[in-house]
C-alpha cells in the first residue's frame, strides 16, 4: 500500500496533499519532504515481515516508499550491500567499534543508485519518455544505468570535471551527456532550464523530494543488520545535502513507527574546499553559496540546494559536522583499503576521513561506535586512487632486481 499521507515545506512547513508539479513547495520555493501515514504501520510488524521477505534489494521496505506497490521497476538490484564489522580500522582510529557500510557495490557502484532506482521507478509510473538529471556524477551514472535497465531514454547534465570513469559509465549507458562548460552549479542551471522546457522527468536530487525516500534505505539496510547493536554515529559525507538528509530520515521514520528504540547521531562531512552547509550547520546562518575546490568531485558542491533538510537532519539526530582536507580524504582512501580491502572513491571516504579526525578532537568519545558509509567506488576515479596510494614497482621480469627492490620497499615479505 502507498502510504505517502502529505508533502511539508522543509522551509514555511506548509502541507500539501499531493506533490506540486514545481516539485518545490509553491508558497516558498522550499524544498519538500514526504510524510507517510506512520500511524497505519506497526513497527514490530513492519520488522517481522522483514524477516521473511527474501528481497533483499530496497523494494523490501515498499511500506515506506513512495512507489506504487506492484509497479514497474528498474530491473538493476540496488541496495542489499554489504556492511562489515571493521577491528583493525576501529584500532587505528581509536575507537571501540567501527562498522563499513558499502555502498559502492551498488550496480553503478555508488549510493546514488538506491535514489536512481525510486526515480525511474515514479518516472515509469508518471509515464515519462525521458529522465534527466545534473549530477556531479554519480547522480548521473546511476540515473542513465537504472533508466537503461527499462529501455528508458536519460538526458544527463555533468560539471567539465567529472571524472572519466563516471563519463564511460554514461555514455555505455547510452545516455545523451551533456558535459557543460563551467561549475556544478551552472550544470544544475542548465538542466532545470531544459527540463523545464522539455517537459522531461526531473531527477535533479536538489529538488525532487523522492530522492531522498531512496537514500533512506541504506538506514533501513543498517538498522536490520546491526539491530540492538545500531552504532553511537552514522558518518556519511555531504554535498548537496540530499543523502545526510535520507540517511537521517531513515532512522527517524523507524524509530517513529517503533521499530528501533534509539537512533544515532549524524556526522556529516564536508571537504574544506567545499563546506557551504557546514559553515551553515556552525554558524546557524543560511547557508552562503561558496567554492568546488576538492579532489572529492562527488561533494564538491558550490551551491547546495537542500542545506536546510540536511543542517535539520545533523541537528534533529543531535549531530554535528566537521570539515576534512584533501589530504586526510587521501589518507582516509588509503586507511579503508588496507584495514578493509574496500576502495572508495574520495567522496565515498570523506566521511570516514571526518570520523576520524572527530575522534582525533574528542568530538567523538573513543568508547562510541560508529558506522561509516562508503558512498561511492574506487573505480569510478582510479586517478585519485593511484595519487593517494602511489605507483606499483616496475622492473625487468629478474629476481635478483625484485629480491632487490623488496629489501628496499617491503622487507617484511621476505623471508
Ligand atoms: C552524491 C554523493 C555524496 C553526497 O550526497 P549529497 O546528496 O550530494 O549530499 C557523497 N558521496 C558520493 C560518492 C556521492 O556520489
Ligand atoms: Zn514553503
Amino acid at each position: 500500500m502507498n502510504r505517502v499521507k502529505s508533502f511539508t515545506c522543509v522551509s514555511c512547513r506548509a502541507q500539501y496533499g499531493f506533490l506540486p508539479p514545481t516539485y518545490t513547495c509553491p508558497a516558498c520555493g522550499g524544498i519538500l519532504d514526504v510524510v507517510y501515514d506512520y500511524g497505519s504501520i506497526d513497527g514490530g510488524r513492519f520488522v517481522h515481515s522483514l524477516a521473511d521477505n527474501p528481497d533483499r534489494s530496497i523494494w523490501r521496505y515498499e511500506d515506506l516508499l513512495p512507489v506504487a506497490p506492484g509497479g514497474l521497476r528498474p530491473r538493476l538490484r540496488v541496495g542489499g550491500t554489504p556492511i562489515y564489522r571493521a577491528r583493525r580500522l576501529a584500532e587505528e582510529i581509536g575507537l571501540s567499534d567501527v562498522f563499513v557500510k558499502d555502498d559502492g557495490v551498488n550496480p553503478t557502484a555508488s549510493l546514488k543508485d538506491r535514489a536512481s532506482a525510486v526515480a525511474v521507478a515514479m518516472a515509469l509510473e508518471a509515464g515519462a519518455a525521458t529522465i534527466s538529471c545534473s549530477s556531479t556524477g554519480n547522480a548521473a551514472s546511476s540515473c542513465a544505468g537504472c533508466a537503461a535497465s527499462v529501455g528508458l531514454p536519460a538526458v544527463i547534465f555533468v560539471p567539465e570535471r567529472a571524472p572519466v570513469g563516471k563519463l564511460a559509465q554514461l555514455r555505455i549507458f547510452n545516455a545523451v551527456v551533456i558535459r557543460v562548460q563551467g561549475s556544478y552549479r551552472d550544470a544544475f542551471n542548465l538542466s532545470r532550464e531544459a527540463i523545464q522546457r522539455y517537459g522531461w522527468y526531473n531527477r535533479n536530487a536538489a529538488i525532487n523530494p523522492y530522492m531522498v525516500e531512496g537514500k533512506k534505505t541504506v538506514s533501513f539496510e543498517i538498522c536490520e543488520e546491526l539491530g540492538s547493536s545500531l552504532p553511537d554515529w552514522v558518518v556519511v559525507s555531504v554535498g548537496d545535502g540530499c543523502t545526510v538528509a535520507g540517511v537521517w530520515k531513515g532512522f527517524r521514520e523507524l524509530h517513529d513507527i517503533g521499530a528501533i528504540p534509539r537512533t544515532p547521531r549524524i556526522l556529516g562531512v564536508q571537504a574544506e574546499g567545499s563546506n557551504p552547509i557546514s559553515v551553515s550547520f556552525r554558524t546557524g546562518r543560511p547557508m552562503q553559496p561558496g567554492r568546488e575546490d576538492t579532489i572529492a568531485d562527488s561533494i564538491a558542491v558550490g551551491e547546495p540546494r537542500n542545506p536546510v533538510k540536511a543542517v535539520n537532519a545533523v541537528r534533529d539526530s543531535g549531530g554535528t559536522m566537521i570539515d576534512v582536507s584533501d589530504e586526510e580524504i587521501l589518507s582516509a582512501m588509503r586507511l579503508l583499503g588496507r584495514t578493509t580491502g574496500v576502495f572508495g572513491e574520495p567522496a565515498g571516504v570523506a566521511g570516514l576521513a571526518g570520523l576520524a579526525r572527530a575522534v582525533r578532537e574528542g568530538t567523538i568519545d573513543s568508547s562510541a561506535s560508529a558506522c561509516a558509509i562508503v558512498t561511492g567506488n574506487g573505480l569510478k576515479d582510479i586517478q585519485t586512487g593511484i595519487r593517494a596510494a602511489g605507483e606499483p614497482i616496475t622492473i625487468p621480469p629478474d629476481i635478483a632486481l625484485l629480491e632487490r627492490e623488496l629489501a628496499q620497499v617491503a622487507p617484511s615479505v621476505l623471508p
